[in-house]
């Protein structure tokens, strides 16, 4: 089996790790293992072999303890992307895949690339994605999916690995299913032989979910949730500080569309005197008061300091966004509070993941290689998610499914069946 492992949607810490984890257990398990650039778009866009000068893949090692040694497979790690993307600094003493030690080869034209054991060696300390992660507007068309299906049949690939949110799992479910008529398009195009579409009658896929804001059912965590959680911990405790000296409020904006996770976490681990997530909305006509209450009552035990946490998607009960200046203004005006206002943005997703999103990444990397084994056109196409500390498979879909009827509920303010649907145990 050839297996290419790409990263899509919003970027989060621990993909790098997933890479990693499904490249060496493909290696383990005696599959051939690629990478794609820049998610679905470099899938649409392939690669350009009219390019002659670029280098021969590496071979991959047969037998799993010759992956160990050096192999001469560091190509990811002494290329840099031609298009102006660096993925290594290529100035060290490393040698090349062709052990040629040229370390500025370019990886223009190519988005789909043949790796190796070396080329992910580390990977699991490193934020953000080194493959890349873009949007593809072409790959929500069929002719960017039929591209998508070309560019990997002509690499002989009959197997992907897709880490990212709802909407690219949305994106690898469909790919799946309409896999054969793709297939049957090429071979009327006479872009590809009936024998290649005879050795890619399916597609398997196979899902694993890199979202900082925990906002997937069915699955207890996803990948770059919890280091997201520890940069926000990391940020309270640096305000409390400061808080504390002058005496002042803060109110921190932080991640979270649909999902008040992080929001709710981070008051539990930092600790907060008040906290909006999307899932509990406020009434909208007492909330100022309830929250001025509650400030008060604890700046009369004795508190220097006031945290209030606001999930980006915060609501009220008729709807409306609660807004980070305007709970500042009543702090301020009704309390008499020296409020400041904090945006966390950007840092929330950076920087090196914590050691849960190095090792969930890792247990559901071998689990994601051994459902892409076992993938049959009568299969579903699963999600790796994780269920009471186990790692779990589930129906891609179903999960896609009840994470957007989430969404939905929220908007039509069915608080309860949104939180029903998330967390079944909560209906009871
Ligand atoms: P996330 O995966 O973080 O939710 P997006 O919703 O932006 O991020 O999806 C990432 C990419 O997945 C999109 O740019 C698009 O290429 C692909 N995708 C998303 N939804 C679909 C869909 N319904 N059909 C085909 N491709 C999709």
């Amino acid at each position: 089996m050839k297996i290419a492992v790409l990263t899509s949607g919003g970027d989060s810490a621990g993909m790098n790790a997933v890479v990693r984890a499904v490249v060496k257990v493909g290696i383990l398990k005696g599959c051939e293992t690629w990478i794609v650039r820049e998610g679905y778009e470099g899938l649409v866009r392939g690669n350009d072999h009219a390019d002659g000068s670029y280098p021969e893949p590496p071979t991959v090692p047969e037998a799993a303890s010759e992956a160990h040694h050096g192999h001469p497979t560091n190509l990811l790690a002494n290329l840099r992307f031609g298009d102006g993307l660096l993925l290594r600094d290529g100035t060290g003493d490393h040698r090349g895949a062709d052990g040629s030690g040229n370390s500025t080869r370019t990886l223009a034209g190519r988005y789909l690339v043949r790796v190796g054991w070396d080329d992910v060696r580390g990977w699991f300390a490193e934020g953000g994605t080194l493959i890349g992660t873009a949007r593809s507007a072409a790959f929500r068309t069929p002719e960017g999916r039929t591209e998508a299906a070309f560019n990997l049949i002509k690499e002989g690939i009959d197997a992907i690995a897709v880490c990212g949110g709802d909407g690219s799992l949305t994106g690898a479910d469909l790919f799946r299913a309409e896999w054969p008529s793709l297939v049957q398009r090429l071979v009327d195009q006479k872009r590809i032989t009936p024998e290649q579409q005879a050795r890619h009658k399916h597609l398997r896929i196979v899902g694993l979910v890199g979202s900082i804001d925990n906002d997937m059912c069915m699955t207890d965590l996803t990948i770059g949730a919890p280091t997201a959680l520890h940069r926000i911990c990391e940020a309270i405790d640096n305000i409390n500080s400061t808080a504390a000296s002058h005496s002042r409020a803060f109110v921190l904006e932080v991640m979270g569309r649909h999902c008040g996770w992080l929001a709710l976490m981070a008051g539990l681990a930092a600790g907060a005197d008040f906290i909006f997530i999307p899932e509990r909305p406020p009434d909208a006509k007492t909330w100022e008061d309830e929250m001025c209450e509650t400030v008060h009552r604890h700046r009369e035990i004795g508190k220097r300091k006031t945290i209030v946490i606001v999930a980006e998607g915060a609501i009220d009960g008729d709807l409306n966004p609660i807004r980070v200046d305007k709970v500042k203004d009543v702090l301020r005006d009704r309390l008499g509070l020296d409020t400041r206002v904090t945006t966390l943005g950007h840092t929330q997703r950076g920087g090196s993941p914590c050691a849960f999103d190095r090792i969930l990444p890792t247990l559901q990397g071998l689990e994601a290689v051994n459902a892409l084994l076992e993938d049959t056109p009568d299969t579903p196409s699963y999600m790796i998610g994780v269920r009471e500390n186990k790692i779990t498979r589930v129906p891609l879909v179903e999960a896609v499914k009840m994470t957007k009827a989430v969404a939905e509920a929220i908007n039509n303010k069915d608080f309860k069946k949104a939180m029903s649907l998330r967390d079944p145990e909560f209906a009871q």
